[in-house]
């Protein structure tokens, strides 16, 4: 589906829209509704099951949203989170230094100084992208966090957090402490993190609150061995730096193996695996749009050993677009915090060797990958919108219909109880005509519609009533009773799950 045309359906139906909308929204911002929350919630759950359900020493855990200015501080935000901006003297506007270099520089400015970006200001014919005047200042950093005063006397300040991983590095010690003393120890924190971006656009894909899902995996790089061998076969679609210098866009397919024979480290490469395994068979998209993109050195940030962004091809937004990552952090995060703070970060292991743990920082965006399910999943078949969401993902499990509202009511009321009893989202609509409610289902990606009718009454015993249910993706039909549409319900809601790491040990 093309931009305006998927974010209008998501509209619609409900899904998002801008905050404050009656005041013109506000740049950066979106609501979800009642199905978009459920949506989201159900994909965070998902990463949860596929990431921290890896090992029984992965924890996922709920920090606060606000930081002290020291965390900041000793973790490069307040120098160094910034993003270069310039001025229109004319208009006044404030511009990305990047957005108005897209033309002339495809590749970004990432990595490179205000000043590098200063003199490729004057290299090129760059106007303003609002009024075209040519007069624009020399690039600035702009700090993108949001600051305030902190507490009632004022002399403090505070940030919300720019990143959800920060969080999990000032709580490495506390889990280490109530943990079993071992590594690798993994800290995962699924919630929002905040930006105040120079311009916000593409609705999902650069907001200024946004859904982070990201796991940290603190290590003994001595020690640290996944179950390469069981990865070993699977081929990914890579883009190495080295081909990118060649001139080449598409990526090619290389088995973890050879990956590792070109010397990336196997515990990197399985993550790789894992990561991709997530895109590919829970979230259902398609392999041959799925991009992993190598960054270079002077692309990554400098603390980044490795660093491949996971990039999908989405036809509503031209192009390849980040959807995830995995950095290899080294130990930079838990030196810059002992730093900061003052205290010894390392721990001593069994045998009583003390190491700083390494970081290993798998990333996933939430709202950008709700966006990318719905690029690949709504499709106009015919005369109707159907999302195809993987059954585990959809917000809603079932849609109950009574065929007419006086007659069949009832029973359709008490099919919906005792389906929401077991646990699953059923939604009764008596409303229109059939046609307009499975309409209705099919555009928010419901897997099953169950029509109640004359027939259902029909039987001897409440255990023998039947009714006619219906397939989303093909619309066949069939009889089932109640237990038979739960069990089908029970065997939809299960999304493939890795074998855990603790299960090589
Ligand atoms: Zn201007």
């Amino acid at each position: 589906m093309k931009y305006e045309e998927l974010y209008a359906t998501l509209r619609r139906r409900g899904i998002l829209w801008p905050t404050a909308e009656i005041y013109g929204g506000a740049q950066g911002l979106y609501d979800y509704g009642p199905a978009g929350a459920r949506l989201k919630r159900q994909l965070e759950e998902a990463w949860s099951a596929w990431f921290v359900g890896l090992s029984e020493d992965f924890h996922r855990i709920d920090p606060s949203e606000i930081l002290p200015e020291a965390v900041v501080r000793a973790s490069g935000h307040l120098e160094n989170f910034t993003d270069p901006e310039v001025i229109c003297a004319k208009c006044h506007g404030h511009f990305r230094a990047e957005t108005v270099l897209e033309k002339f520089r495809p590749e970004g400015v990432d990595g490179l100084s205000p000043a590098q970006i200063g003199e490729l200001l004057h290299q090129f014919p760059v106007k303003c992208p609002q009024c075209g005047s040519t007069e624009l200042s020399v690039p600035q950093p702009f700090n993108l966090m949001f600051g305030f005063p902190f507490g009632a006397a004022g002399g403090e300040r505070a940030y919300l957090r720019p990143e959800t991983a920060q969080s999990s590095y000032l709580a490495f010690p506390r889990m280490w402490d109530v943990g079993r003393h071992a590594l690798p120890l993994g800290i995962a924190v699924v919630g929002r993190a905040y930006r105040n971006e120079i311009a916000p656009r593409q609705v999902l894909f650069r907001l200024r609150a946004f859904t982070q899902a990201e796991l940290q995996v603190f290590f003994d790089p001595e020690t640290f061995r996944p179950p390469f061998v069981s990865v070993a076969d699977e081929s990914l679609p890579v883009l190495r730096v080295a081909r990118r210098l060649a001139g080449e866009e598409a990526p090619e397919w290389r088995s973890a193996r050879s990956l590792v024979e070109d010397g990336l480290p196997e515990f990197y490469v399985f993550f790789l695996v894992h990561q991709y395994r997530f895109f590919r068979d829970v979230l259902g998209y398609p392999k041959e749009s799925i991009r992993l993109f190598e960054k270079s050195e002077t692309e990554r940030a400098f603390y980044n050993r490795i660093q491949f962004d996971f990039e999908t091809k989405l036809e509503s937004l031209g192009g390849y677009k980040e959807l995830g990552a995995i950095h290899y952090r080294g130990d930079y995060d838990l030196s810059r915090h002992g730093k900061g703070s003052g205290k010894d970060l390392s721990v001593v292991l069994e045998g009583g060797r003390r190491v700083l743990p390494h970081v290993l920082e798998v990333t996933f965006g939430v709202d950008r990958n709700l966006w990318a399910l719905a690029d690949y999943g709504l499709s106009v078949e015919g005369d109707r919108t159907v999302w195809h969401l993987p059954p585990y993902l959809a917000p809603t499990s079932v849609g109950i219909f009574p065929l007419m509202k006086k007659e069949h009511s009832a029973e359709a009321r008490r099919w919906t109880d005792e389906i929401q009893k077991a646990g699953f989202e059923a939604e009764f609509d008596a409303g229109g005509s059939i046609g307009k409610r499975y309409a209705r289902m099919d555009e928010l990606g419901v897997p099953y519609c169950v029509t109640l009718d004359r027939d259902t009454l029909a039987a001897e015993t409440p255990e023998r009533r039947t009714a006619t249910l219906r397939d989303r993706d093909s619309k066949a039909q069939e009889r089932v009773t109640l237990s038979e549409l739960l069990n089908r319900l029970a065997s939809s809601r299960v999304a493939p799950r890795p074998p855990t790491l603790d299960s090589f040990e």
